[in-house]
């Protein structure tokens, strides 16, 4: 047996080993792993959202928590809402521990799709009572950040960058497109890409990873789209080009879910979108991913909506509009505030 493979056979045995330490009641992220007795296969993420809303509920917006399955080491992907969705969370034993703990030390960093208040507004209120840890985003994302939000007329600057002083709580990563980064402290590798969110406002999905860095074999992905608008009213092939990016992993199943806004029902407006997508753009955008992956069927595909805005009946009319559309065949699932998810 050569050095290389038995090197790589002891990291296997160390994670086993950490996975199995880790199925304790001590452990906050594994106590409803029983709901996955049953699945055919083993899920690779377990998401916790901690809040779905595209709006109006300042106690429940765009945020969620992504972590290889079995590990307690998470990125939050955006952070409208932190603080109501944990604390909602822990009350419901998703996480058998504090409030405190889950948003100190569970989660080890940040990813935020674009700076509108509605994903970013719970990192801001809950950074005085944060752990140190790092925010990544591309550049125009983290641009707002120090210079918008985190000054001293804003709130107090907990970066380390922008302002003085600076309390240097919050660490700044750029972001570049295509470019995969491992996450310290967790399983994770993550890519982003940019998208279009009402021209020339930009958005950014990620593209996360679980697996082992060296050894590609058994690596699973998930997909997560801040807000975006759809490639024909934007003008714009970024999501095509998102599509081109992914459809390998889709031929060889290897992506196990989207996480995807529809923000508006069909009746709005086109001019009213704002970069935003209704269920009938986002059956569009789906169609081409098909296509791109070679005409695969996606029915297996779990996509989960985020951010319907709430104004009225909404959130029912673009369920509704969604689950009635027969081209639309994926396995569509309406994600709930604190209610864990695998995939
Ligand atoms: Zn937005
Ligand atoms: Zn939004």
């Amino acid at each position: 047996m050569n050095i290389y493979r038995s090197g790589w056979i002891l990291l296997c045995l160390c994670r086993a080993l950490g996975a199995g330490a880790q199925g304790t009641d001590q452990n906050p992220s594994v106590r409803s792993d029983a709901a996955q007795a049953g699945r055919s296969a083993p899920a690779s993420f377990s998401v916790v959202p901690l809040g779905v809303k595209g709006g109006l509920d300042e106690s429940n917006l765009s945020s969620y928590m992504v972590a290889a399955a079995g590990s307690n080491e998470y990125i939050c992907l955006d952070a409208g809402t932190l603080y109501a969705g944990i604390r909602k969370a822990v009350d419901s034993g998703v996480f058998m521990t504090s409030v405190s703990h889950v948003l100190k030390d569970s989660i080890k960093a940040y990813f935020i799709s674009h700076p509108h208040l509605d994903h970013v507004a719970g990192l801001i209120m809950n950074s005085p009572e944060d752990n140190a840890k790092t925010i990544y985003g591309l550049s125009f994302c983290l641009d707002v950040l120090k210079e918008k939000y985190f000054t001293w007329e804003s709130w107090a600057n907990f970066g380390d960058e922008g302002e003085k002083p600076q309390l240097k709580k919050y660490h700044y990563s750029t972001l570049w497109p295509g470019e995969e980064i491992a996450v310290p402290n967790t399983h994770l590798y993550v890519q982003a890409f940019p998208l279009s969110h009402g021209t020339p406002y930009q958005s950014t999905a990620f593209l996360v990873r679980t697996g082992d860095a060296l050894v590609q074999k058994n690596d699973a992905y998930l997909l997560y789209l801040g807000d975006t608008g759809a490639d024909t009213i934007e003008h714009s092939d970024k999501l095509h080009r998102l599509w081109e990016e992914i459809s390998p992993l889709v031929k060889a199943g290897k992506l196990k879910a989207v996480l995807i806004e529809v923000s508006f029902p069909n009746e709005q407006p086109e001019k009213l979108l704002f970069g935003h997508l209704t269920p009938a753009l986002l059956q569009k955008e789906l169609a081409d991913l098909a296509k791109t992956a070679g005409g695969m069927s996606l029915s297996e595909l779990p996509v989960v909506i985020t951010h319907r805005k709430p104004s009225g009946d909404q959130e029912m009319m673009i369920q509704k509009e969604l689950q009635a559309d027969s081209n639309l065949r994926v396995k569509l699932i309406f994600p709930r505030q604190a209610v864990r998810l695998y995939f």
